[in-house]
This record gives structure tokens, C-alpha cells and sequence, in this order.
């Protein structure tokens, strides 16, 4: 069955009718269309004269209010004093007349009778018509059809026969005084608007540099260059708190990256190693297959027995590598622990594996010697070290271990008097795949030089140290440093250990 698609249902981004636009072109126009956001100076500095504006206009208003009152008020007092003197004789016709001068004055009779005589009506008298009380200044606008616009102040009074006498003054030098005084004070706001912008900018980006300064370090940093650092101000100011964040930052993630690069290296460093310790049984093996293969020995017991050989010391080898791996990666299973106890397990099975040798206990502790830890892990500990003493000690060699402790740690010595080591062997000897005596070692069938190591990453687990003492000739010691545990464990298993004697 065919399927019809129409312009109206479905994807209207289908459609083939209408607008061809893409549904990604009209978002991009969309886009285009919201301006990028202002910088923060941008901002500031526009705020200022923003702000500066308004108060400049504010107060512009306020002088040309207040002028304009005052303007306004004398014109009144003169209205008045005029009403009451020179307009009751018709002084200002005979003024005008005399001088002949312009005034800006103008005087309007109205008779009772309705005769109406306007003096110095300047072109455009004003509009009397529109004063509705007598005694009340009033501004009115000119009259209708008059030769210009003009506005006037004018005042009526009606004298005791009737008679209605209008003072008007023209307001043309007042206006033009406030017209003048507003020009003034555009072009000056104008000017101390220009400075107030300019000082602002100035002052605006003088305060925030070291912001930018920030800026700038952080998009260096983000660039890889991981050394640099944001430039210290005082720690009162906001800037000085943000810097010393950033730089406590820094340092936090500079130290954890090296961290990582350490480790990294180490990882790489160990890989090599293992590879390297793996290769020569491998390349020992493929030599005697070779060997075998080529003709130069028919003898099946000796080639079959160096192959034994070499793949027991790779099945050690791998053995080693996987304990160093769970040593290290491993959760301890805690609990408090009778080092006394755990010592003489040592030992017994030490003599289990090694009837003809001499293996000692001594104690010295007063008390149970009484540590948080991993029974099986501290075995695997003093026995790794009991065996190296009795295997690189020599075939002679007697291990003592002997019990310590003081206020705060239980100490393990386990020592020989065996062939020992020089200064330079006990540096190196806790180093993965160390080895004092490769050929003695490989020759013997024994070490993958990881035993140490392994003894190493378990101790630190613990909490505690290992270190070793060694002369040549007279055998070495190794001290076990673990921190003593007193808490209630500590009653609870002496308890036991009570129990068991
Ligand atoms: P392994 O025993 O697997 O070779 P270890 O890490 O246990 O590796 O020991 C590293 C090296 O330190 C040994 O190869 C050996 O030369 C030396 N060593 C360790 N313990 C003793 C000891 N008690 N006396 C003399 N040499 C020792």
C-alpha cells in the first residue's frame, strides 16, 4: 500500500509548499538578531552618564522652574502696581505717545457703553476675552488673526462706573530668557556629560584591570601553560580574594595533575620492567627449543628440564606481579591483632617449609602487643621477610624475630646472620624488580625482586614503615613499624588471647 505524504500533516519542515526557509536558516536569523552582550566597562561607563544625565536634566528643570516663578511672580507685582497707578490716568497712551517708544505693555478699556480702546497692542493685542476674574493676573494667548503668536500676563479691574481696565504685559523677554537659559544648559550638560563619560571610561577600566589582568592569566592557563599565576592584589579588596582563590586552585590542580603524571610514569616504568623480567625466561625458552630443533643436542631430559625451569620462573614471576597488583589495589580486612601470636604462626610456618634452619621468637613486650590490621596481610609480611633471610642470607643463616613496642608502635625486627648487603643494595632493595645479585638470584631458581616491594605496599597499608639495617659480612635486619592500637579492641582481645593460653 502506497503511502501519501500531504503538505498539511507531518514534518511541516517537509512541506513543499510555502516558505522555503530551512528551519536552521530561520533559527540562525533569529540568532543574528539578538545583539552580543556589552562588556562590563561598557556598561559602567554608560550607567555614569546615564545617571550624570539625569541629574543634570533634573536640574536644569528645577532653574528654569524656579526662574520662571520668579519671572512670572514680578510681572504680577508690576501688573498690579500698574492696575492700581499708571493705567487708572492713562498714563501709558501718553507715555507711548511722547516718546513714541515701544513698550511691552498694553492697555485695554472697555466702556461700559462698549466702546473698546487698546493701547500698544504691539501687532497682537491680547485676548481679553479669556480673563474670567477681576484682579487674578492670568497668561492669555494674542488675539485671533493677530500679525504673530505671543503670550501675555494680563490683569482686569473694573472701575466705579463700570469701566473695565486690562493691564497686559508681554511675555516675549521672559520666554526668551528661559530659552536662552535652557540652550545654556543643553550645551553645557552636553560638554560636563562629554568629560563625565571620558573620566568614567578612564577610571572604569584603571579599576577593573585587574580583572582583566585575571583574564588574561586564566586564558593562558586554559592554554596549557600551567605555571602561570593570577597576580596577587590585597587580600581586602575582592580582586586580592579572587586571585588567591584562583591561585589556591591552580596549585590544588597543578599538584594533581603532576600526581597523575607521576603515577602515569611509574605505571609505564613498571609495564616495562615486568616486560623486560618476562622476556628473558621467554627468550631463554625459545633459545633451547631452538636449540632442540637445529640438531645441536638430542638430549630430551636436559632441554625439557631448562624449559621446566624457565616456565616455573615466569609462573613465579606472574604469581609475584599479581600479588604486588591485589597488595596494592587490595582492602584490608581489620581487625586487632596479637603481633605476639601472629610472630610465632610465623615462625612455625617458616620451620614448616624449612625443617634443617633456625628460626627464633623473642619477645620483650610487657604487655599484648596489640595492633589494628589484616592477620593474613601481616603474615604475608614477616613471612616474605623471614624466607628472604633464609634464602638470600645464605645456606648458614639464622633468623631471629624479635618483639617490641613503646607507647605508640609495635616493632618486628626480623633479623639474620647471613652474608648481609652494602649501603648502596638496602637503598634500592624496597624498588620493584631489585635485585642485589641477579645471577645468584636467577641462578638459584629464586627472587622476582617484587618480594620487598610487595612487603613495602602492605606495610604502608598498615600505616606503617619498613626500613632495613644491614652490614656485609655479619647479615642484615629488617624493622617493622606498625602503630599500636589501645581502644576497646584492646580488652576485647586480650580477652581472647587469654582465653586461648
Ligand atoms: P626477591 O627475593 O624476589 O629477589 P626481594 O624484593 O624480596 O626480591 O629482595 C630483593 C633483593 O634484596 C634480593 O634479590 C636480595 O638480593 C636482597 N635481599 C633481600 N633480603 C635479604 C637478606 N635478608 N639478606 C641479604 N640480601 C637480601
Amino acid at each position: 500500500m502506497a503511502v501519501e505524504v500531504t503538505d498539511d500533516g507531518g514534518n511541516p519542515y517537509e512541506s513543499t509548499q510555502g516558505s522555503k526557509a530551512e528551519p536552521s536558516q530561520q533559527y540562525r536569523r533569529g540568532k543574528i538578531r539578538s545583539r552580543p552582550p556589552l562588556p562590563m566597562r561598557t556598561w559602567l561607563v554608560v550607567l555614569v552618564v546615564l545617571i550624570s544625565g539625569a541629574g543634570l536634566v533634573g536640574s536644569s528643570l528645577a532653574v528654569n522652574v524656579i526662574l520662571r516663578e520668579v519671572l512670572y511672580q514680578k510681572v504680577d507685582d508690576d501688573l498690579t502696581a500698574g492696575i492700581d497707578s499708571w493705567a487708572r490716568g492713562n498714563q501709558l497712551q501718553r507715555a507711548s505717545s511722547i516718546t513714541g517708544l515701544p513698550s511691552d505693555y498694553s492697555q485695554i478699556t472697555l466702556s461700559p457703553y462698549g466702546s473698546i480702546r487698546i493701547v500698544n497692542d504691539q501687532g497682537s493685542p491680547p485676548d481679553y476675552t479669556e480673563i474670567t476674574e477681576y484682579g487674578v493676573p492670568l497668561t492669555i494667548d494674542s488675539m485671533e488673526h493677530s500679525l504673530e503668536e505671543r503670550e501675555w500676563r494680563a490683569i482686569a479691574a473694573q472701575g466705579p462706573d463700570g469701566t473695565v481696565t486690562i493691564v497686559a504685559k508681554s511675555l516675549d523677554q521672559e520666554k526668551n530668557l528661559l530659552r536662552s537659559l535652557l540652550a545654556i544648559q543643553t550645551i553645557i550638560a552636553i560638554i560636563v556629560l562629554v568629560f563625565i563619560g571620558l573620566a568614567a571610561h578612564y577610571f572604569v577600566r584603571r579599576a577593573l584591570r585587574p580583572l582583566r589582568e585575571v583574564e588574561v592569566t586564566a586564558l593562558a592557563i586554559a592554554g596549557g601553560d600551567l605555571e602561570r599565576r593570577v597576580p596577587e592584589w590585597p587580600r581586602e579588596t575582592e580582586v586580592g580574594e579572587l586571585s588567591y582563590a584562583l591561585n589556591k586552585m591552580l596549585g590544588r590542580l597543578t599538584d594533581s595533575v603532576e600526581e597523575s603524571r607521576r603515577k602515569e610514569q611509574q605505571m609505564r616504568r613498571f609495564v616495562g620492567d615486568a616486560s623486560h623480567e618476562l622476556r628473558t625466561p621467554l627468550t631463554s625458552l625459545r633459545g633451547f627449543t631452538e636449540l632442540y630443533r637445529q640438531g645441536a643436542t638430542d638430549d630430551v631430559d636436559f632441554v625439557l628440564g631448562k624449559i621446566d625451569d624457565e616456565s616455573k620462573r615466569m609462573k613465579f614471576l606472574v604469581e609475584d606481579l599479581l600479588a604486588l597488583t591485589r597488595a596494592e589495589g587490595s582492602r584490608l580486612n581489620l581487625k586487632g591483632v596479637d603481633m605476639l601470636e601472629l610472630t610465632l604462626a610465623v615462625a612455625s610456618s617458616a620451620r614448616a617449609a624449612f625443617p634443617e634452619r633456625s628460626i627464633s621468637v623473642e619477645n620483650t613486650t610487657a604487655s599484648i602487643p596489640l595492633i589494628q590490621g589484616d592477620p593474613d596481610r601481616m603474615h604475608q609480611i614477616l613471612l616474605n621477610l623471614v624466607v628472604n633471610g633464609l634464602r638470600h642470607g645464605g645456606q648458614d643463616a639464622e633468623v631471629k624475630l624479635r618483639l617490641r613496642q613503646d607507647e605508640d608502635n609495635v616493632f618486628v625486627d626480623v633479623a639474620d646472620n647471613g652474608i648481609g648487603m652494602d649501603e648502596q643494595v638496602t637503598q634500592h632493595i624496597f624498588e620493584r624488580f631489585y635485585r642485589a645479585d641477579t645471577s645468584r638470584s636467577r641462578g638459584n631458581g629464586g627472587g622476582s625482586g617484587l618480594g620487598l616491594a610487595i612487603t613495602k605496599s602492605l606495610v604502608d597499608q598498615h600505616n606503617g614503615t619498613v626500613t632495613v639495617t644491614s652490614k656485609e659480612g655479619e647479615g642484615s635486619t629488617f624493622t617493622v613499624t606498625i602503630p599500636r592500637l589501645r581502644d576497646s579492641l584492646a580488652t576485647e582481645s586480650s580477652s581472647d588471647a587469654e582465653a586461648d593460653s
